[in-house]
């Protein structure tokens, strides 16, 4: 009997802007889940990043189940009547289509699902972020499996030291999934090329190249695609096995220390480092700064156990005030450069419009009008 974890999330109001839902809007999700649970579900874990509610779902029904998509999607629907009722902000705001159609992806919450023969232990990270898109997970994946300066296991394990399998999708492309394969090691400086580029390449999923087991799978959904203009951005999810084959929950975390930059904060349009917070955290600097939650489980026969809140440990506390140094002096270069994303990213934005009315009022000069003002 394989297992299948599932991570659905969606942003569905919020109190007092893109903050946080409020304990009426989880309690409606949490008792439609509740009442539903015993058909589908082995086990399930709901909780919130910022202002998205996840449901961690673990059942045998293996991924893309049109029963678990679907009670994910209603749990959210009835939630998004609450959060109408409450006059939350952004009520409804990731449910982007009307008619549910067998899956949610492309219809605005992300999802993250692995289906996998349960190990004698069976550690995993359900790591949730807020105010950023999927391509934020790119660094923190590259230095945890591939690279031996953060993760001594690459050469201290054998089975570690065979590497990973890295599918990497080019998310621009809307027709359909655009992924490539390839190899760490030896592909290292192509997987290097692609993940420069956050907002177009993304991982989506990587594996154990010594015994094929999936490791990591990423939400890598772009709304901005689905709805074809800014509408909130994607707020990733992402499941990671840890531990044996895999690299040590140590390693996975290590990365986040750098709070490196990533798309999002204010109007899903800056550039800003990403916090790593304790769960169920809210927003609040620049609607931001971009925060990563992650909630550590291990799984036995689909049943959860409580959730360790790996970012609640003191030694992050410095992580934080750092990120929030770091924010704040990119902050005081406003609107100006690098401190906004680039023009492929704000194309969605009212920023268009702008520029489309002040390129009629362009001319190119003519050497007349250089003579009179001489
Ligand atoms: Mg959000």
């Amino acid at each position: 009997m394989k297992t299948t974890l599932s991570v659905i999330k969606a942003d569905i109001g919020s109190i007092g802007g893109h903050v946080a839902p409020s304990q009426l809007l989880l309690a409606t999700v949490k008792a439609y889940i509740a009442e539903r649970a015993p058909r589908l579900l082995l086990d399930y874990s709901i909780s919130h990043t910022g202002d998205d509610i996840a449901i961690l779902m673990t059942h045998t029904r293996g991924e893309d189940d049109p029963q678990i998509h679907q009670l994910a999607w209603d749990a959210f629907r009835a939630g998004t009547d609450t959060a109408r009722a409450q006059g939350l902000y952004g009520a409804g705001q990731d449910l982007l289509k009307d008619a549910f159609s067998g899956n949610v992806k492309g219809m605005g919450p992300a999802v993250a699902e692995m289906e996998f023969d349960e190990r004698a232990a069976e550690p995993f990270l359900f790591f949730a972020a807020d105010k950023t898109d999927p391509g934020a997970y790119n660094l923190p994946l590259y230095l945890a499996f591939i690279d031996p300066m953060n993760t001594p296991g690459l050469i201290l394990s054998p089975k570690i030291a065979k590497g990973y399998r890295f599918i990497i999708m080019d998310v621009s492309y809307t027709e359909g999934d655009r992924i490539i394969e390839l190899n760490a090691p030896e592909d290292l400086y192509d997987i290097a090329a692609l993940l420069r580029d956050p907002e177009r390449y993304v991982v989506e999923s990587v594996w154990s190249r010594a015994t094929g087991e999936q490791a990591v799978s990423v939400a890598t959904s772009r709304l901005h695609n689905i709805a074809g203009k800014y509408t909130g951005k994607d707020d990733p999810v992402m499941l990671v096995r840890a531990q044996m084959n895999f690299p040590a929950t140590g390693e996975i975390l290590a990365p986040f220390a750098h709070g490196h930059f990533v798309g999002g904060g204010m109007r899903g349009s800056h550039q800003v480092p990403l916090m790593p917070v304790k769960l169920n955290s809210g927003i609040s600097y620049f609607d931001g700064p971009p925060i990563v939650s992650c909630a550590g489980y291990c799984v036995r026969q689909g049943k959860l156990t409580e959730p360790v809140d790996n970012f609640a440990h003191p030694f992050w506390d410095t992580v934080r005030h750092r990120v929030a140094e770091k924010t704040m002096e990119m902050r005081r270069q406003g609107f100006f450069g690098t401190a906004m994303l680039p023009m492929s990213e704000l194309e969605y934005t009212g920023i268009a419009e702008k520029l489309a009315a002040l390129d009629t009022r362009f001319h190119v000069r003519v050497a007349q009008e250089a003579l009179v003002k001489v």
